[in-house]
């Protein structure tokens, strides 16, 4: 079976400015891969490249299916397939739970109103705020607006999802029930590659963690690779407490 996404030496510029220096790594059908490093070291550069936010200069990346660095590349049928959920959540403030997480399969994938309903009621059971539908976002805390953007994510049903940094804004508790989500979808087979500082997390749910240094994939391995670095580096940044 092929890997959902396969990077193969990726190199990414910001005019002169090298971000990503040969990166290679890949993840396999309901794999949970953890990319860690210092900020600066490419990790959000890295994802957006995946989801074609981004254009490279070398290299190839392959995602469900789809040539990312192909001229012809369909943008539309890869973000159908592809799940991105920022730091920030970026709800319209003006529609309800609901009515956001209807939006884009009714605007995108043409679904009629009342699947999207059923489908917006099955992913807000999927992270527990099944009675927030008729809620606007500011009445809700960070932690489960976040929650729903991870909702409305899941309603295009993807085939992968990408999180970068989506508890970083949260404090502890709120963190623990953003975690907790993406723990259950974890369990329950979804591909995801997720940006963190949660080293906790990616040691318990991760069947890969990605550490990146300086644009390149400096070491790559189990959770366990945490405890035993084999890099300075790497020993340096999970000694940080980071
Ligand atoms: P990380 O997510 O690991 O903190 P980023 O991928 O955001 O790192 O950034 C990597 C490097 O690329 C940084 O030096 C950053 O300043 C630079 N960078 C990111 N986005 C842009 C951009 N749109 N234009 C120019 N430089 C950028
Ligand atoms: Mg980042």
């Amino acid at each position: 079976m092929s890997p959902v996404v396969k990077l193969r030496n990726v190199h990414k510029y910001f005019g002169a400015l090298k971000v990503l220096e040969g990166v290679s790594f890949e993840v396999e059908r309901g794999g949970v891969a953890a990319v860690i490093g210092q900020s600066g070291s490419g990790k959000s550069t890295a994802l957006r490249c995946i989801n074609a936010l981004e254009t490279i200069q070398d290299g190839t990346i392959e995602v469900c299916g789809h040539a990312v660095g192909d001229p012809k590349l369909d943008r539309r049928a890869l973000r159908q397939d592809v799940g991105i959920v920022f730091q920030s959540y970026n709800l319209f403030p003006h529609l309800t739970v609901e009515q956001n997480i209807m939006l884009a399969p009714t605007c995108v994938k043409s679904i009629g109103k009342s699947e999207a309903r059923d489908l917006a009621r099955d992913v807000l059971a999927q992270v527990g705020l099944s009675e927030k539908a008729q809620q606007y976002p500011e009445q809700l805390s960070g932690g489960q607006q976040q929650r729903v953007a991870i909702a409305r994510s899941l309603a295009m049903q993807p085939k992968l999802m990408l999180f970068d940094e989506v508890t970083s804004a949260l404090d502890p508790q709120l963190t623990g029930e953003v975690l907790k989500v993406m723990e259950d979808l974890a369990r329950g087979g979804m591909t995801m590659i997720l940006v963190t500082h949660e080293m906790a997390f990616a040691r318990k749910v991760a069947s890969q963690v990605i550490y990146m240094h300086k644009g390149q994939v400096w070491e790559t391995g189990p959770g366990s690779m945490l405890d035993a670095p084999k890099t300075p580096e790497l020993a340096n940044f999970v000694g940080s407490g980071l």
